[in-house]
């Protein structure tokens, strides 16, 4: 098995199980998020692709604010709420 990197822009995972003829490579972590957009279309999808890794930034942002909003039960112990 060769080196599949994903094809949507900013993304820098080089293991994708899925390849669209028109799109190219998608890694699981793409798919996934492309999955949940409920997206319909072939545009939409193009779309997906061709997000820029400034939104990956803003993903980071996101996820960084909802790990402080909803830490796991560990992380409470760690930050002694
Ligand atoms: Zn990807």
């Amino acid at each position: 098995m060769g080196v599949m990197h994903c094809d949507r822009d900013g993304c820098e995972n080089i293991l994708c199980d899925r390849r669209s003829y028109e799109f190219g490579d998608i890694c699981d972590e793409c798919f996934a998020e492309l999955s949940g957009l409920g997206v319909t279309t072939r545009e939409q999808v193009a779309a997906f692709m061709n997000t820029t890794s400034r939104d990956n930034t803003r993903k980071a942002q996101s996820q960084e604010f909802l790990e402080l909003e909803f830490p796991t039960y560990e992380n409470r112990r760690l930050n002694s709420y």
